[in-house]
């Protein structure tokens, strides 16, 4: 770092904001990267860590490691918790931070829907902490399950209810029920299986409405074959850590409800609270993705709002990619004194898997189902993952559990903090 060059933050070092600074490597600037979180996680495979198919070093990476052959850059282990814009300053958990060009990639969280019953006593999933939490509560129910007398009681520790149709929710009900019925069966042999329910709530009347509905059809049949209860039109009301209440009243005893009915944008920090926002809080961008009235400060990814052929881009790992493309070059555009590019989305499909051989995709006009869809599943998220140790180690992981029906990562090893249902921490 010369010290004199333009310095460009970048906050956030997910999906968008690592894609950016690496786009700003040949760039005449400087470029510190702030995260909270020293390692760069890939989300889409965070249920797997939940179910105990992989552990989270192999779906993570440090960020120095991915970024330390770039010269222009600089990482910092912190919280930034507010923005003073007209004095281009970022306060952070280890003191302030003075920019020329910010840009803002936060991403999201989960959003409860301000129902704190599910808040207090169910899960997200969203990081590592949140998927280390679900495998600790499933397996320790199973343990729970065998010491417990009442049946009725036994049953509600072998209820797992996943609240969401949307791929998330799709891919977590059924490999936890895959993990049930494939693995868990084995090592319970005095289990009957038949106490054991995985029940997938969906509000609406169809699953993964991004893609097209002959998709979510397929989706939910194969989850019924996978024993998992598929229920459209099932809105959650409460949840008090023993019963999940409906709307329409039905009571469903489980000690496990995993909400992945909900994402918005982070909070965002002091001096961005008054930035206009969208839906589900995310900050309004021009087509530039400046924020209007600050030219230097870019938002990216899912804490960007900016439509598409009229509907809010979807809160996806391509948009943030795309998007940090075109941040980084803005910001050379801006020092170069050229016309800044516009953001267009180009949609490059959807997947979801349902387990093994078993998936849904759509590429444009093109929809596949089933063990190709899983193949292309596989192989895309393969490429995806950033470095080759992980690649390398998942593919064995995979494969390993593909042929032997086994989930490596089974220890119920909670901190301390963990200790408890949901985020309580009641010991
Ligand atoms: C379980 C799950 C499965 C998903 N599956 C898919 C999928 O299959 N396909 C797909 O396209 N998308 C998927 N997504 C969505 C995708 O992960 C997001 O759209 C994408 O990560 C958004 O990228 P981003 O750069 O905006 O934010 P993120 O990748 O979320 O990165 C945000 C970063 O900002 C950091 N940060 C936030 N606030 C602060 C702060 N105040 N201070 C310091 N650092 C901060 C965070 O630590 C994080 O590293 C999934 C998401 C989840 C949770």
């Amino acid at each position: 770092m010369t010290g004199k060059r333009p310095v460009v933050v970048i906050v956030g070092a997910g999906f968008g904001g690592l894609r950016a600074a690496r786009a700003l490597r040949a760039a005449p600037v400087d470029v510190v990267l702030v995260d909270r979180h020293n390692y760069h996680l890939f989300q889409p495979l965070l249920y797997q860590v939940a179910t105990a198919g992989l552990e989270p070093e192999q779906i993570a990476r440090p960020i120095r490691a991915i970024l330390r052959r770039q010269r222009n850059f600089e990482y910092r282990l912190s919280e930034v918790t507010g923005v003073n814009l007209p004095k281009r300053r970022l306060e952070t958990s280890s003191g302030p931070l003075a920019y020329d060009y910010l840009i803002l990639a936060i991403g999201g969280e989960t959003n409860f829907f301000g129902l704190t019953g599910i808040e207090r006593h169910g899960f997200g999933l969203k990081d590592v902490p949140d998927a280390l939490r679900i495998r600790h509560a499933v397996l320790r129910n199973f343990e729970e399950a065998m010491l417990e007398s009442d049946a009725q009681r036994r049953r509600a520790y072998l209820t797992f209810v996943v609240v969401g149709g949307g791929p998330t929710g799709v891919e977590m009900a059924g490999s936890l029920a895959e993990l049930i019925r494939l693995v868990l069966a084995r090592d319970y042999p005095r289990l009957n299986l038949n106490d054991t329910r995985v029940l997938l709530l969906e509000a609406g009347d169809r699953l993964l409405t991004a893609m097209p509905a002959r998709l979510g059809a397929a989706a939910a049949d194969k989850l019924w074959r996978k024993h998992v209860e598929v229920r459209f039109g099932a809105s959650v009301a409460d949840f008090d850590g023993e019963q999940v209440r409906l709307q329409s009243g039905e009571v469903v005893p489980a000690w496990t409800l995993i909400w992945a009915a909900g994402v918005q944008a982070a909070a965002v920090g002091v001096g961005l609270d008054k930035l206009q926002t969208g839906r589900l809080r995310r900050i309004v961008v021009e087509p530039t993705l400046q924020v209007p009235g600050h030219p230097e400060v870019f938002v990216i990814g899912d804490a960007a709002y900016l439509e598409h052929n009229g509907q809010p881009l979807p809160m996806m790992a391509p948009v943030a990619i795309q998007q940090a493309r075109i941040a980084a070059a803005n910001v050379g555009h801006l020092l170069a004194g050229r016309p800044l590019a516009l953001f267009r989305y180009r949609d490059p499909g959807s997947l979801a898997t349902i387990g093994r051989n078993a998936a849904v995709a759509y590429v444009g006009r093109i929809q596949v189902k089933g063990f190709v869809a899983w193949v292309v599943w596989l192989v895309i998220h393969l490429i995806q993952l950033i470095g080759f140790r992980n690649k390398l180690v998942v593919l064995l992981s995979w494969a390993w559990d593909y042929f032997f029906y086994d989930r490596g990562a089974r220890l119920i090893t909670p901190r301390q903090e963990e200790r408890g249902r949901g985020k309580e921490g009641v010991a």
